[in-house]
């Protein structure tokens, strides 16, 4: 049986109190959904929604970073530990807003890695160009380097997931063309492949200003195995939209 989409909502630096009752909502109306559900709240909240979630176990929460170390002198930082102690059962990592905002190599990015494997959770690593780099012909070095550095042998057998995300693309509301997305993901899963020596991973995402208008065709392409949705993750209909969108893909 092959994989149903992933869907991801990554609600960034987003979401007060009142967001729990988003959350609610998006269960509450997803719940005959086929398709693999998560929300990546901000660390404030996941212990909120893991609460208000317990009676709808389709919906996965997870982190949307962590420190490298389970615990230690890291003022303002926040461990996989943690984020598995406080419900989350995956964690975004080396996403362009910490890559590029944040300054984390690649080196960086696979040493979490290794801590969420050990805290038992489920890695989803992003890799993406930026436009300089897509202009000057450099995505396929950028995309291999940034898989080669940033995913560490201690994937070998385990569950993670792969998200491309052109920085150009995140919440600016430009999208890559079929084509880009297809000669990515198709060369994403030759490195892959080859790395891992058919331990193919369960979904290749992919992100970048994705919206209820473009959900289902994104869906459609050739080895796109789910979304990762920023902004329109944000508001419910728009995202339930989405869902919808992957139960017709
Ligand atoms: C993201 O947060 O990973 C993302 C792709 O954002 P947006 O959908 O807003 O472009």
């Amino acid at each position: 049986m092959p994989n149903p989409p992933f869907i991801v909502g990554n609600w960034k630096m987003h979401g007060l109190s009142e967001a729990v009752s988003v959350a609610e909502e998006i269960a509450r109306e997803s719940r005959k959904s086929t398709a693999r559900l998560a929300i990546c709240p901000p660390a404030t909240l996941l212990s909120r929604l893991s609460e208000a979630l317990k009676d709808a176990p389709h919906i996965e929460l997870g982190g949307q970073d962590c420190h490298y170390e389970a615990q230690g002198a890291f003022t303002g930082d926040i461990s996989a530990t943690m984020l598995k102690d406080a419900g989350a059962g995956l964690v975004l990592l080396g996403h362009s807003e910490r890559r590029h905002g944040h300054k984390e190599p690649c080196s960086q990015v696979a040493l979490k890695v290794k801590a969420a494997l050990k805290a038992g959770l489920e890695p989803m690593i992003c890799i993406g160009e930026t436009l300089s780099e897509r202009e000057s012909g450099r995505t396929h070095e950028v995309l291999r380097r940034q898989l080669r550095d940033s995913l560490p042998a201690e994937l070998e057998g385990q569950r993670f997931h792969v998200s491309y995300e052109p920085v150009w693309a995140i919440g600016t509301g430009l999208i890559a063309t079929d084509d880009q997305i297809r000669d990515a993901f198709a060369l994403i899963g030759k490195v892959l492949d080859k790395r891992f020596q058919g331990h193919v991973v369960p979904h290749l995402l992919y992100g970048g200003s994705v919206k209820p208008d473009n959900a289902q065709h994104l869906l459609s392409l050739e080895g796109v195995g789910g979304l990762l949705v920023g902004g329109a993750s944000l508001k419910a209909p728009d995202f339930l939209s989405i869902i919808r969108s992957a139960d017709q893909a």
